[in-house]
């Protein structure tokens, strides 16, 4: 795939787990129905509420692996224990035709797109307000176990060193105010 195809935007929302982020993909995809989200593939067992397909591709290690030697993923990461993958095959026929593309990444997955795709790409950093907030929120969710809750707090202080090193930062302590700016900011990029 070569840079020169990227007529629609890139956008990329990055964010320690548990600040916010899926809850505000959520509703922005409902105002802005013109971004399409890359559904990536995981290893990390599904979640309550969580649909095959539309919230990620759920597969086993050794389908991942496969892929990921087929070279299926224009990215892909582990991530508190588990693999991210992003489908090459998806991005590029989107792409092609044109569409405005939302990745929800960690921070390694948003440095590879990042080198890959340069200014096209547009990086949102999400931050909660606090590590105790997050681990609040995390342990509210109620969708992860201690342990679990407790390597995700761990990842989110090395995640939040990057948190400055991206295009647009905003704080989620209020969802509506954060949502609000993520709004003006998504306006702004697609405006472009
Ligand atoms: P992420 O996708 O970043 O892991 P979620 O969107 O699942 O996080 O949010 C984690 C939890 O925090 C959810 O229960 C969500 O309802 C809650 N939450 C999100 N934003 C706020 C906020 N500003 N204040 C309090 N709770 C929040
Ligand atoms: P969760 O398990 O909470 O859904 O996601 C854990 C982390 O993996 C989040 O930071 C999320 O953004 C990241 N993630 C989700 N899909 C991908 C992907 O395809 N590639 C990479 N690098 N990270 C991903």
């Amino acid at each position: 795939m070569s840079k020169k195809h990227v007529n629609g935007k890139l956008i990329i929302i990055v964010a320690p787990s548990g600040t916010g982020k899926s809850t505000m993909i959520k509703r922005l995809k409902i105002d802005f129905p013109s971004l399409v989200e890359s559904v990536s593939y995981t290893t990390r067992p599904i979640r309550p509420g969580e649909v095959d397909g539309k919230s990620y591709f759920f597969i086993v290690r050794e389908e991942f692996l496969k892929m990921r030697e087929q070279n299926e993923f224009l990215e892909w990461a582990e991530v508190h224990g588990n693999f991210y993958g992003t489908s090459k095959k998806f991005v590029e026929e989107c792409l092609a035709d044109g569409m405005h593309l939302l990745f929800d990444l960690d921070v390694q997955g948003t440095d590879s797109l990042k080198d890959y795709f340069g200014d096209n790409a547009n990086v949102i950093f999400i931050s909660p307000p606090s590590v105790d907030e997050l681990e609040k929120r995390l342990r509210n969710r109620g969708t992860e176990n201690t342990q679990v809750i407790n390597l995700r707090l761990m990842n989110a202080h090395k995640e939040l060193l990057r948190k400055n090193d991206f295009d647009f930062l905003i704080y989620n302590d209020d969802i509506e105010k954060a949502y609000k700016r993520l709004t003006e900011i998504t306006q702004k990029i697609l405006a472009s």
